[in-house]
């Protein structure tokens, strides 16, 4: 049995912790007041309602979260809509569905497409083909192109990138078809289009993020005798050599440990003194922002429970009957507007793509920036994370922006506290 440190109570701090739970012994320590890092939820005090720091959408190809959950019994907190099912609509308020019924993979998806009429029937053949030949791409040749060079390489018309690459692009790289990186994409899509049926399934919470994720796998440490420590936030590790020897947090001083799992974002590695030559080494990584606008309504005109717009800065709408919560990505522009300014042209965006909507109905309304939602999957990133090793011999680095070969998401940060927990053991 071994101590392990595990520093950050994000996704990526308490996958390793619950994994290293079950045969060592775990310390966890966490700077807020709360676990969850950029994954929580909260009790909205005008309202009542549980919301979350910002909508998130897993997918049926995220496995690693999957096993998470399963072992900390939080499985029947998550809704499978089986079969990619998923309303687009256009600023004329004409609605596309992008389904893939109830064929055999991968047939399925491939229906989804020659059936998803927001695009030409050519278009949509040359889509088909363009994910057809994703697994024969080679890396060499993506590796220094942004997807919209890899698109306009391979002939998808301008159409088939506004209505639905552009989407699929923002959804799960959070950044611009410009910026996001060929080779990151090609993974993506991958996982979603190639990895088997239930790959390209939707999941949603059906609890806020905490009672999904944090609380029950807090539950789990500390059954298992572990402990989590909050509001402790770690200020200097000392070094004999290679090897960590001491933590320095605000609270207490730890000395008593064989390994050290740092979780924490990559900016947040800045602040985290060490008596090293290697301080210095942090990948390069952008932020890349979201923005999320939530929407009480006296009177709810939608049936849906998802929305995606086409050619709109609005890209999703959530509909949780009580109230509306409407995603931007890649929201850089959006952070230093004033909430008035925000919500009138929020509003005017879904008055435009929806007639069926009125501003009147809205009863309470909050917005939540989230400045640093992720890291931008740029070409740069690339590099950065790959060629990253903390070179420290009992200190492993865990967190969504470590080499997952994924982007910024809740599988990448789950995946890399597994691999972390992995590398101890
Ligand atoms: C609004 C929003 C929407 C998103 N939507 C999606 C989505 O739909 N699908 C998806 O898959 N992903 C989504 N993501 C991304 C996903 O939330 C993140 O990739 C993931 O939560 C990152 O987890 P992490 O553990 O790597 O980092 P974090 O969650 O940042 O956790 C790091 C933890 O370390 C702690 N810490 C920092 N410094 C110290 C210190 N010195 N001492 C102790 N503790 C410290 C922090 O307080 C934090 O709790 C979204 C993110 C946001 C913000």
């Amino acid at each position: 049995m071994s101590k392990i440190v595990v520093i950050g109570g994000g996704l990526a701090g308490l996958s390793a912790a619950v994994y290293l739970s079950a045969e060592h012994q775990v310390l966890l320590l966490e700077s807020s007041p709360k676990l969850g890092g950029r994954t929580y939820s909260f009790v909205e005090n005008k309202t009542g309602s549980t919301i979350d720091n910002g909508q998130h959408l897993m997918m049926g190809c995220y496995k690693y979260t999957l096993d998470f959950l399963k072992q900390i019994e939080s499985e029947k907190n998550i809704e499978v809509f089986e079969n990619l099912d998923i309303n687009f609509v256009k600023n004329d308020s004409t609605q596309y569905k992008l389904s893939s019924g109830n064929y055999f993979y991968p047939l399925n998806l491939l229906s989804s497409i020659l059936n998803y009429s927001a695009v030409n029937l050519y278009d949509r053949i040359s889509l088909i083909k363009f994910i057809l030949k994703i697994k024969f791409t080679k890396n060499s040749y993506l590796k220094n192109k942004t997807v919209k060079e890899w698109l306009l390489d391979k002939k998808q018309s301008n159409q088939s990138i506004i209505s639905l690459w552009e989407i699929l692009v923002i959804a799960t790289m959070n950044t611009t078809l410009e910026k996001a990186s060929a080779l990151l994409f090609k993974i993506v899509l991958k996982e979603i289009f190639l990895g088997g049926k239930k790959s390209s399934n939707i999941i949603l919470p059906r609890t806020g993020l905490s009672e999904l994720f944090c609380e029950p796998a807090k539950i789990f440490i500390e059954k298992n005798n572990c402990r989590i420590l909050t509001s402790e936030r770690v200020r200097r590790i000392e070094f004999d050599g290679d090897n960590a020897i001491k933590i320095i947090a605000n609270k207490n001083c730890y000395d008593d440990f064989d390994y050290v799992i740092s979780a924490v974002p990559f900016h947040a590695l800045n602040n985290i003194q060490m008596n090293t030559s290697e301080t210095n080494n942090y990948p390069r990584l952008e932020h890349s922002p979201i923005l999320n606008i939530f929407i009480w309504l006296d009177n709810n005109p939608f049936k849906e429970r998802i929305y995606g717009l086409i050619d709109s800065p609005i890209h999703w709408i959530f509909n949780h009957g009580e109230y509306l919560s409407i995603t931007i990505s890649a929201a850089n522009e959006y952070m230093a507007m004033k909430e008035d300014e925000i919500l009138d042209f929020t509003y005017s965006q879904i008055e435009k793509y929806f007639p069926i909507f009125n501003r009147k109905f809205a009863r309470y309304c909050k917005i939540i920036k989230e400045k640093r939602a992720t890291f931008t999957p740029s070409i740069l990133s690339i590099d950065e994370r790959q060629f990253f090793n903390s070179g420290f011999k009992n200190v492993v680095f865990a967190g969504d922006w470590t080499n997952t070969g994924l982007p910024s998401t809740i599988e990448g940060a789950v995946k890399s506290g597994f691999f972390a927990a992995k590398k101890i053991t």
